[in-house]
C-alpha cells in the first residue's frame, strides 16, 4: 500500500520504520530542511546546540525501530551512558550524584543521607520493576479499539491496584524515602508527564523507572543525531524523504477516505496517510472535520523557557552533562505553575551540557549551554510579550551564577509563544498532559473513524509524550496501517 507520513519527527521517522518493514510503500513528507522535528538542531560557529529533548532514555526502544528498517542501530549511532546521569544541587547546598546502576546509586544514597535510605533504594527499585513489567506492554505498547480491550488487561490492572499505582506519586515515594530530596529526584519525572509529583498517579512513577532506573544516554553528536541516523537508515531501507515540502491538505474522497496530500506546489496519491505534527494543528490545518473533543478541551501540559546557546569558557569541574537546580520551595513552586499559571517563584531549572561529553559539540575552549525553566503554557497569566526580557534576564543571571560560562557566541531563546508558532497546542511542546483521562486508553486516539485511513502518530496521541513514547506511538500507527491494508485485502509482510 501507499502511505505517506506526514512530518519527520521521531514519531513520524519510527512510524516509517515499522511501516516499511511491513512491505508499504512509504514517502515523509516534512516542511523542515532537516528532520527531527522538536528534536532539532542549531549548527552555527562551530557549535552544534540541540533546542528540543536533551535526555534520552531508553534506547532499546530506538534499536527496535532501526530494526524494524532492517538497520543495525549501531552501524548509524553511537550510543553512551551518561554516568552521573544528574547533577542534583538542592537549595541547601547539598549535591546527589545520580548513578548508573543499583549499586553505584545504593552506595551513593549511603555517603548522601544514610543506610536506611540506601537499602529503601532497593526496595524503591523493585516496586519500579513491577510497576514496569504491569505497565508497559498492557497499557502503553498497545492499541485500544473497545470496551473490551479494556477489560482485557484486567490482571495487569488488579498489579496496577495491588502496587498501589493509583495512589499519589509523591507520598508513594515518600513511604520508601524519609529524606525530602530523595523524594524529589525520584517524583520530579511526573513534570516530564505535564505533572506535579504531589497530584500524578503512582503509576507515572514508570517514568522514574525509564529515567533513573533504567538509565540516561546520550547519542554521539548530541541528541539530534538520533533523527539524522533514523532518516539514514530509512533512506537505505527505500522509504522516500521530502523534505522543505509543507502539506497544506490531507486530500479525501467521496466516501470521506483518504486520498494523498496536498502541499504547496504539487501533491502526492496515497491509499494511507500517518500525521505526525501535533493533533490540534492537524485537525485546524489539514483536515476539514473538527478535532475529537479530547484534543479540543484536553489539559495540556505546563511550558518550558528554553536558552540555547554556545558560550566561551569552559564549564565548572563539578557540573555534570545534566544538572537539576531545585529551588527551595518544591509545592509552592507547583502549584503557582500548574494552578496559578504564573512563574515558579523559586524555579528549579535544568542546565544541561553536552559538549562535557562530546567536546566535538563546541569549538574548542568552548561549552554548549541548555537551560530549561518549566512556565506555564500559553493558559497562564504570563505576559510573554513584556514578561519576557526580564523572566530570560533572572535566568541568565541565575545561570551565570551557578558558575556556568555566559559568554555568549550563538543562541536562541524559546517561550511558549514559539512552541506555538511551530503548531504546538497552547504552547506547550510537552502535548496534553498525562492525566488518568488522558493516558492509555483514554489518551486521544490515533485513528479518526470518520476519516478511513488517517491515522497519527507522535505526542499528542497513544501512548503519549517524550522520545520513548514517540517511537512507541510509531509503531502503533504503522499496527493500525497493517490492520487497514488487511481490512482491504492488501498484502502487509
Ligand atoms: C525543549 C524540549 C525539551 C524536551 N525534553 C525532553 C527530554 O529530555 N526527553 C524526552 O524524552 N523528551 C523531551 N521532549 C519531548 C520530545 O522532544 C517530544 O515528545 C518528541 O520529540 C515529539 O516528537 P513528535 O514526533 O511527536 O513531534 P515533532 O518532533 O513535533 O514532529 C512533528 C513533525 O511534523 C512536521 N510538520 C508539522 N507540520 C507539517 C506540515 N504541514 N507538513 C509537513 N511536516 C510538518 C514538523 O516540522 C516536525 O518535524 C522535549 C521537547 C522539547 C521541545
Amino acid at each position: 500500500m501507499k502511505v505517506i507520513v506526514v512530518g519527520a519527527g521521531l514519531g513520524g521517522l519510527s512510524a516509517a520504520a515499522y511501516l516499511s518493514r511491513s512491505g508499504h510503500e512509504v514517502t515523509v513528507v516534512e516542511r523542515d530542511p532537516i528532520p527531527g522535528g522538536r528534536a532539532g538542531l542549531i549548527a552555527e560557529q562551530g557549535f552544534r546546540l540541540d533546542n528540543g529533548p536533551a535526555v534520552l532514555t531508553m534506547p532499546d526502544l530506538f534499536d527496535d525501530v532501526f530494526a524494524a528498517a532492517g538497520a543495525n542501530r549501531p552501524d548509524f549511532l553511537t550510543i553512551k551512558p551518561v554516568d552521573p546521569m544528574y547533577r542534583a544541587v538542592y537549595g541547601d547546598g547539598s549535591t546527589l550524584r545520580v548513578r548508573h546502576g543499583r549499586e553505584a546509586m545504593t552506595e551513593e544514597i549511603r555517603s548522601f543521607a544514610n543506610a536506611q535510605e540506601a537499602e529503601a533504594f532497593g526496595r524503591f527499585c523493585d516496586w519500579l520493576e513491577k510497576l514496569y513489567q504491569a505497565e508497559m506492554s498492557t497499557f502503553i505498547d498497545a492499541n485500544f479499539d473497545s470496551l473490551f480491550d479494556l477489560v482485557k488487561p484486567w490482571r495487569a490492572a488488579l498489579s496496577l491496584v495491588r502496587l498501589g499505582g493509583f495512589g499519589r506519586l509523591g507520598p508513594k515515594v515518600a513511604t520508601f524515602f524519609k529524606d525530602e530530596r530523595l523524594q524529589r529526584i525520584f517524583s520530579f519525572q511526573a513534570m516530564y508527564a505535564g505533572l506535579a509529583p504531589a497530584e500524578a498517579l503512582s503509576i507515572y512513577a514508570i517514568i522514574t523507572y525509564m529515567d533513573s532506573v533504567k538509565g540516561v544516554y546520550v547519542p554521539e553528536g548530541g541528541m539530534h543525531a538520533m533523527a539524522t541516523s533514523l532518516a539514514a537508515a530509512l533512506s537505505k531501507a527505500g522509504v522516500t524523504l521530502r523534505y522543505s515540502t509543507k502539506v497544506t491538505k490531507v486530500t479525501r474522497g467521496e466516501h470521506g477516505q483518504v486520498m494523498g496530500v496536498e502541499f504547496e506546489g504539487g501533491s502526492l496519491a496515497a491509499d494511507a496517510v500517518v500525521c505526525n505534527p501535533d493533533l490540534p494543528f492537524v485537525y485546524k490545518t489539514l483536515l476539514d472535520v473538527e478535532a475529537p473533543r479530547g484534543v479540543r478541551n484536553g489539559q495540556y501540559s505546563p511550558s518550558c523557557l528554553l536558552w540555547v546557546a554556545g558560550v566561551k569558557g569552559l564549564p565548572p569541574a563539578d557540573a555534570a552533562h545534566h544538572n537539576i537546580h531545585f529551588g527551595h520551595d518544591w509545592d509552592r513552586s507547583f502549584h503557582a505553575l500548574m494552578h496559578d499559571g504564573v512563574r515558579m517563584p523559586d524555579p528549579s531549572i535544568l542546565v544541561t551540557l553536552h559538549s562535557v561529553d562530546d567536546p566535538t559539540l563546541a569549538p574548542p575552549g568552548c561549552t554548549t549551554l541548555y537551560a530549561l525553566e518549566p512556565t506555564p503554557n500559553l493558559t497562564g497569566r504570563i505576559d510573554w510579550v513584556k514578561e519576557r526580557e526580564g523572566i530570560m534576564q533572572s535566568m541568565r543571571q541565575r545561570v551565570a551564577s551557578l558558575g556556568y560560562p555566559t559568554e555568549v557566541v550563538v543562541e536562541r531563546v524559546y517561550d511558549p509563544r514559539d512552541w506555538e508558532a511551530m503548531g504546538l497546542e497552547q504552547g506547550t511542546p510537552f502535548a496534553l498532559s498525562h492525566t488518568f483521562l488522558q493516558s492509555g486508553p483514554f489518551r486521544a486516539k490515533n485513528v479518526d473513524a470518520r476519516v478511513p485511513g488517517l491515522f497519527f502518530s507522535g505526542s499528542s496521541t497513544t501512548p503519549g509524550v517524550g522520545v520513548p513514547m514517540v517511537l512507541v506511538s510509531g509503531k502503533l500507527a504503522a499496527q493500525r496501517v497493517d490492520a487497514f491494508a488487511r481490512s482491504r485485502g492488501e498484502p502487509v509482510r
